[in-house]
């Protein structure tokens, strides 16, 4: 018994050395919880090269992922799903998964909303509120119509996108606020969720609690992973983020693992 042992412990070690990616432990088990994915561009992008195209989901890849989580028992959930079990406590939705889109693209109307219509499948756009109505990004009238859809909310991804951690106290202020107030004008409901510009480089211990000051309930970073379901609110809420280029298996692994690639 001892040789045969002594042989796969050494298989093992060395394998171990020669692949370093086996000693990362993070897709050995999956989690669940609940899922948000970062989205921006639904289009079609042939270039690899491209600096869009890691940024940019196919509408064919975006319906396969739409199928994929029905077929696999995910719920599409609405930003009111997530606030409501934060409020609460309580939620009768498992496996959540929100479909969250930054920087508020033209295509969005054009290419995205169609199919979620398609799917009744409900999705968060965040919106940069001076890019509005400016070339390749969504005019005030196409987000009243997705918001009267009732499948689209809308969140605030700042008024200008810079980095607010480079910002002073004021103009951190004024980004979170006022952006904040123009989209609830416009859409006549109360906007509840944030999402930080530059992701985890966005925010820090200084920056976090001036968002909840202003008024917001959810903020969204670009940091991978997972999230505790009900949600919570103790951390900023964690993104997967699928790829241009990505598979379904990166897919999967993305509901899984909060991220893809080995
Ligand atoms: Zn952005």
């Amino acid at each position: 018994m001892t040789w045969p042992f002594l042989f796969v412990a050494l298989g093992l070690v060395y394998f171990f050395w020669k692949y370093p990616a086996l000693r990362r432990t993070w897709y050995w088990l999956p989690r669940s919880g609940f899922v948000a994915l970062m989205y921006h561009h639904i289009g079609i992008l042939n270039d690899p090269h491209d600096e869009q195209y890691p940024f940019t989901i196919t509408p064919g890849m975006f319906e396969k992922q739409l199928l994929f989580l029905k077929q696999h028992g995910y719920t599409p959930a609405s930003e009111h799903d997530i606030v409501h079990a934060y409020q609460t406590g309580h939620t009768h939705v498992t496996k959540p998964v929100l479909l969250t889109f930054d920087d508020g693209h033209a295509d969005n109307y054009t290419t995205l909303f169609p199919l979620l219509q398609k799917y009744q499948v409900p999705a968060l756009i965040f919106l940069i509120t001076s890019r509005m109505g400016t070339p390749g990004y969504l005019t005030w009238e196409q987000v009243q119509e997705m918001h009267q859809s009732g499948l689209v909310a809308f969140g605030s991804h700042t008024c200008t996108h810079r980095r607010l951690r480079s910002l002073s106290n004021d103009e951190i202020w004024q980004e979170l606020a006022q952006s904040k107030q123009i989209l609830e004008e416009k859409l006549g409901t109360p906007v509840v969720s944030f999402c930080y510009p530059y992701g985890s480089g966005g925010f820090d211990k200084q920056v976090r609690p001036q968002v909840f000051k202003a008024g917001y309930l959810l903020d969204f970073s670009t940091k991978k992973g997972i999230n505790p379901w009900p949600w919570r609110g103790k951390k900023t809420i964690l993104r997967a983020f699928p790829r241009g280029g990505e598979t379904l298996w990166d897919y999967h692994l993305q509901l899984t693992r909060g991220r893809s690639k080995l």
